[in-house]
């Protein structure tokens, strides 16, 4: 295949997005190198350049937990059968998914062990030997692991029977610390979302039909993507004495008598990857993030003559001092693609990025700096370059936030009525606010006649008098519904 055939080739791989979004999203995954299917249904493995993306993910996260006095733990992954049984909600909302493991080596298990499908169980029964006193208190643990979730329908990233995530699982003296703590990771996912992943959310409560099993209170930040779906990007939940009543979290308060603790825990998946993809994606493929690009800028030298003398020297030093500066960047050098191939290639990648330098402009003292965003080409001077880049690459990762939050914008509507909402619901997709009066069976209406679930109750909606949509009682807030992944 001559170069510029496979070029061809490459970009014409993608489905358009107006075509079929969800084809374009398998497209994007696996052209991009980030995931790859296995034998085993549902479990994906994560290319490195796919990991690299989720190492900064981890990174920006973690700095935040201990910024906020969290500290890491790890917690096997087998949960004995009796241990899962003891929190009764629980175990009904997860033994529909739960793997087993029956047999070790030759022999055949007592008692079966499940694979965790979160470890709110196996640090329970933790929980309850380490603390004793008030003095114990707060224990602020998160963790970093893998889970299963035996899953029908799976999608890279979005849904996968093993995934990657954090769960946060702390232990209070009060109902109000814990409350306080719930709150503070909700804001903290918000924050990170945005300023990281430049994804704008909406934060606030779930119902209790869409609350974690077990929790009082679940919260959540929700996501839109390009195709008008949401996408629940992480929850946080109270778990109120549920969890410390069934697995004996007990300590002796300030007062000498014996409390149960009050509980919470919190997580956010490799699904945040799909996110990503979700939010800022274009037909030519990826577009990430600076903050969470493998790499943020890619030269690509443009190989004429004695390019390798001239060019290649030029280019290497660029990149030695914008990686002085913090700048992730990927010098693309090899001699058997064209520079037409490696821009179609890391633009599909999503670099934010690309340097182009040629004889021409070492000649005339410059580089050509193209966004991945806007696809504007830059003529720059070498003389302040990494300068240059910096603030471009901040400039990127603004216009990217302003740009999704402008879409989820035009694709919020707010409804009167429930005609209105189901009309809605039938045309362009995405949020639909309406009045609710907090009844499941109104929820459970607009779920089957519409396909849209209740996302959250966001905060910033704030105290609205009004009539819920389906059946005209008062409503005191306003609950966003959209059909989501
Ligand atoms: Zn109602």
């Amino acid at each position: 295949m001559a170069k510029s055939d496979k070029q061809e080739a490459l970009v014409t791989e993608i489905t358009p997005q107006s075509e079929d979004f969800s084809r374009w999203y398998l497209d994007v995954v696996r052209r991009a190198e980030l995931t790859d299917y296995t034998e085993v249904k549902g479990c994906l493995a994560i290319r490195p350049y796919g990991y690299a993306i989720w190492e900064l993910i981890q990174q920006a996260l973690d700095r935040r937990f201990k910024a906020t006095g969290h500290v890491n733990a790890y917690f096997p992954l087998f949960i004995p059968e009796k241990l899962l049984m003891r929190e009764a909600e629980h175990v009904e909302g997860f033994s529909p998914q739960v793997a087993w493991v029956t047999r070790g080596g030759d022999e055949d298990l007592e008692e079966r062990l499940a694979i965790r499908p979160t470890s709110e169980a196996i640090i329970g029964t933790l929980y309850s030997k380490w603390i004793k006193s008030w003095r114990d208190l707060p224990v602020l643990i998160n963790q970093w692991a893998n889970v299963v979730r035996w899953e029908k329908v799976t999608r890279p990233f979005l849904r996968t029977t093993e995934f990657l995530w954090q769960e946060g699982h702390t232990a209070h003296e009060t109902a109000e610390e814990a409350q306080e703590e719930t709150l503070k990771i909700l804001a903290l996912y918000k924050e990170f979302a945005e300023t990281e992943l430049a994804m704008p959310v909406v934060d606030g409560p779930k119902s209790e039909s869409e609350k974690f099993a077990g929790a009082s209170r679940t919260y959540s930040i929700e996501a839109l993507m390009r195709d008008g779906r949401a996408l629940q990007a992480g929850t946080s939940h109270n778990l109120g004495q549920n969890f410390a009543k069934a697995f004996e979290i007990q300590f002796q308060g300030r007062d000498k008598s014996l409390q149960h603790a009050w509980t919470t825990s919190w997580g956010v998946s490799t699904r945040l990857i799909g996110g990503v993809i979700m939010t800022h994606g274009d037909d030519s493929g990826l577009i990430l993030p600076p903050r969470v690009a493998p790499y943020q800028v890619v030269i690509v030298p443009i190989p004429r003559g004695n390019w390798q003398e001239t060019v290649l020297p030029r280019a290497q030093a660029i990149k030695a001092d914008l990686e002085r500066n913090g700048v992730r960047v990927m010098l693309d050098a090899r001699d058997e693609y064209t520079p037409g191939w490696k821009f179609a290639e890391w633009e599909l990648r999503g670099v934010p990025l690309r340097l182009e330098i040629g004889p021409k402009d070492i000649e005339k003292s410059q580089v050509l700096l193209a966004r991945r965003d806007t696809r504007e080409k830059m003529p720059t001077p070498m003389d302040g370059l990494t300068a240059a880049v910096v603030r471009l690459l901040d400039e990127i990762q603004n216009a990217l936030y302003a740009r999704a939050l402008t879409f989820r914008e035009e694709h919020t509507q707010r409804v009167g009525s429930y005609e209105e909402l189901k009309a809605v619901m039938e045309g362009r997709p995405g949020f639909v606010i309406a009045g609710w009066c907090g009844s499941a069976e109104c929820e459970a209406k607009i779920k089957a006649e519409t396909q849209a679930t209740l996302r959250n109750i966001p905060f910033a909606g704030g105290e609205v008098a009004g009539a819920c949509v389906v059946c005209g009682k008062p409503s005191s807030g306003e609950a966003w519904f959209a059909k989501a992944y």
